[in-house]
């Protein structure tokens, strides 16, 4: 079988804007070196699916996104995960909604795939904890609690919380969640997403994030969305793009139409994707999209695209 180019590109969120060179220089050093490392991997046989777990791992355990470590509070001040995984040539969607006090919320999504019951809620998660023996974990920081407790003192003005990607919590607001989606040498597609969030939601909100909405892949492409969950929802962005695709229309033209739709219906969001000719896309409502991609050449990133223009094909 002849072995194809690998393609990969990850997110680390979408938002309003990225200020602040030192916060558009650290977030660009940790998506490339995660896109590299992964990367790596995928150069050296690792599957779609090996590749998009460990780079959600890595993007978990990456304090200044927002899934994993680093997540942000719920307006009861938990910190309640979110993570899918979807694999493209299986078509099968795994996850979890709402786990508390474990690393990595992806690895979940990861042993669900293979049962017959694959996505689990709050309960459910955690019973999966004890019974995986996983270690606790509380994935708080410092810097997420601080937000919190500035915004409590407002009564929760924000309708979600100031995820920064910088060290300061008085830039403007932007959103977290992780993402990645990954081309193999035989073609194969995954994508997984993992999430802390809007940031202090209502208890039980489910997000976007363990939904086809959110996360989703078939055997054509791959999709991870990022930005309000309500809005990706409404859109059912992931989906729409992969199934466009698999209708006949290019990456290109179907993110552009699926984002272009996204954008008169005043929804604010990310997504980022992949197909099986090797074609990576991204789009967004949102001002700043915080992605970084290898395209078999070299590495590169969205940070600075700020354009009106609402999508990019590589
Ligand atoms: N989509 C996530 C949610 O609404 C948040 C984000 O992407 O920042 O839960």
């Amino acid at each position: 079988m002849t072995q194809i180019q690998p393609k990969l590109i990850i997110h680390g969120g979408a938002g309003s804007s990225l200020k602040g060179k030192g916060g558009l220089l650290a977030v660009r050093q940790s998506l490339h070196q995660i896109v590299e490392e992964v990367y790596n991997l995928l150069l050296n046989g690792a599957t779609a699916k090996e590749a998009v777990i460990k780079g959600c791992q890595l993007l978990e355990d990456e304090p200044r996104f927002n899934a994993g470590t680093g997540s942000v509070l719920q307006s009861d001040g938990n910190i309640r995960m979110s993570a899918s995984l979807m694999d493209g040539i299986k078509q099968r969607f795994s996850g979890v909604i709402n786990v508390s006090r474990v690393k990595n919320p992806i690895d979940l999504a990861h042993f669900l795939q293979n049962e017959d019951d694959r996505i689990l809620s709050d309960l459910g998660s955690s019973e999966l904890l004890r019974e995986l023996n996983i270690p606790i974990y509380d994935p708080l920081t410092d810097l997420r609690l601080q937000e919190w407790i500035e915004e409590r003192k407002d009564n929760f003005s924000r309708t979600m919380a100031g995820v920064v990607a910088e060290d300061d919590v008085n830039t403007s607001a932007r959103r977290g969640t992780i993402g990645v989606v990954a081309l193999d040498q035989n073609g194969h597609i995954c994508a997984g997403t993992s999430t802390g969030g809007k940031g202090l939601e209502r208890i039980g909100r489910v997000s976007d994030s363990a939904t086809p909405a959110g996360n989703y892949a078939n055997s054509k492409a791959g999709v991870s969305c990022t930005g309000i969950g309500e809005d990706i929802i409404d859109e059912c962005l992931a989906a729409k793009i992969v199934i466009r695709v698999s209708d006949g229309l290019s990456l290109a033209d179907a993110m552009l139409k699926s984002v272009t739709e996204a954008s008169q219906n005043k929804r604010d969001l990310g997504a980022i994707a992949i197909d099986n000719t090797g074609a990576i896309a991204f789009g967004k409502t949102s001002e700043v999209l915080l992605a970084a991609y290898h395209n078999g050449k070299k590495i590169d990133d969205t940070l600075e695209w700020t354009t009106d223009e609402l999508m990019g094909t590589i």
